[in-house]
């Protein structure tokens, strides 16, 4: 799909998540703001989701995800997860695994998670996860698991071969734990990931078929937030090194906007552009005060090049980032409170996981009988 005809599908309440960033607000007070969060009016409930700590998150990370993520603690119970034994799953090198949780936290927290109103923790330092894992996984046909989709793909793309671990295809059972350990009623998510989710649900109603009515089927909280595009127009992904980062200081930021992919139609300045098949356009429609309609005809026109679009787009991403990426500074001066951040967060989620996994065992008649 080109990215005019993606543009055209999106809906107008996510273009005013341009008008929000262009308005200049950090995350948090962008939280404030419900227009754009698809099922937004839904009765208060508990969600959950996660994030695997590869690293430093990217604007993909924000704009798809965590944007939505600090608008939905007003109206949920929210449980966010640092998936570190996720992480694990298609990799053998674990040493930056510590690192990257911490780095995660801070772009979680300076994007405006704020800790007293959700609960963020590590999913390893939450070992009810790892225990209802065993116990479900037992009772899942190895067939579903191979039929997943992304067990292959992944296994090609990493090319892993004969080497893909145990965890890799036993990755949909954890995922699904993740979800059901805290009887979670919705999952925010885009749409391909609906059938991740569904997965979930299956799994869910073969437990309480066989052991009657432990966990709760999770419903999908469709959300509307765009894939953004990477600066060579592919997906925007750590691997790919094509992401720009929440962190980046703005030098570097301007030097990634200046590699972006633009209009390949365009070859001199006074050529007239199509800004429905540039990636400038794209991010300029979401992060710039002006109307979208004068940049898209300054571009038909020829009235602007695109060195100078791009250091337009580079400026505006800076001013959207500074407030973030100065929070972010000073939270990685206060370990402690970063710790205690974690400490609290696996307390508060094993008070509900240690429920549902005694529930759980009990069911399967594991338990011994007291
Ligand atoms: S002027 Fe801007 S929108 Fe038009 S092709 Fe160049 S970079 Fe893209």
């Amino acid at each position: 799909m080109s990215i005019g005809a993606f543009l055209a599908r999106l809906p107008v309440t996510y273009v005013l998540i341009g008008r929000i960033l262009r308005a200049r607000m950090v995350c948090a007070t962008i939280a404030e703001n419900h227009d754009w969060v698809f099922m937004a009016n839904e009765k208060k409930g508990t969600i959950l989701s996660g994030m695997r700590p590869t690293g430093p998150l990217h604007l993909g990370n924000l704009v798809g995800a965590l944007v939505n993520w600090v608008a939905l603690q007003d109206e949920y119970d929210c449980f966010y997860e640092v998936a570190d034994l996720h992480a694990l799953t298609d990799r053998t090198d674990t040493s930056a695994i510590a690192k990257d949780r911490i780095e995660v936290l801070l772009d979680w927290l300076a994007a405006g998670l704020d800790p007293e109103r959700s609960v963020l923790f590590v999913q390893s330092e939450v070992p009810e996860h790892a225990q209802l894992y065993t116990l479900l996984g037992m009772f899942i046909p190895v067939s579903w698991l191979e039929r997943v989709p992304t067990y292959k793909e992944k296994i090609k793309e990493l090319g892993l071969g004969e080497s893909a671990s145990f965890g890799l295809l036993g990755y949909p059972v954890l995922q699904a734990v993740d979800i059901l350990i805290y009887k979670a009623d919705a999952v925010p998510v885009g749409e391909d990931q609906l059938p991740h989710l569904e997965m979930s649900r299956e799994m869910a109603r073969r437990f309480n078929y066989l052991f009657g009515d432990v966990f709760v089927e999770p419903r999908a909280l469709l959300t509307k937030a765009a894939r953004l595009p990477g600066v060579d127009g592919r997906k925007m992904s750590k691997s790919y090194d094509n992401a720009i980062y929440i962190k980046d200081p703005p030098a570097e930021v301007e030097k990634k906007v200046k590699t972006m992919f633009t209009d390949p139609k365009r070859v001199y300045r006074r050529d007239p552009g199509h800004p429905d098949e540039c990636n400038v356009y794209f991010y300029r429609r979401l992060f710039e005060a002006v109307d979208a309609e004068e940049i898209y005809e300054d571009c038909k026109n020829a009235r602007i090049g695109c060195t100078d679009c791009k250091l337009a787009l580079a400026k505006a991403l800076n001013v959207y980032l500074e407030p973030i990426r100065r929070e972010r500074a000073a939270l990685s001066e206060r370990p402690d409170y970063l710790n205690d951040i974690f400490d609290e967060g696996a307390r508060r989620a094993r008070e509900v996981a240690e429920r549902t996994r005694d529930e759980a065992y009990e069911a399967a008649r594991i338990l011994r009988e007291k």
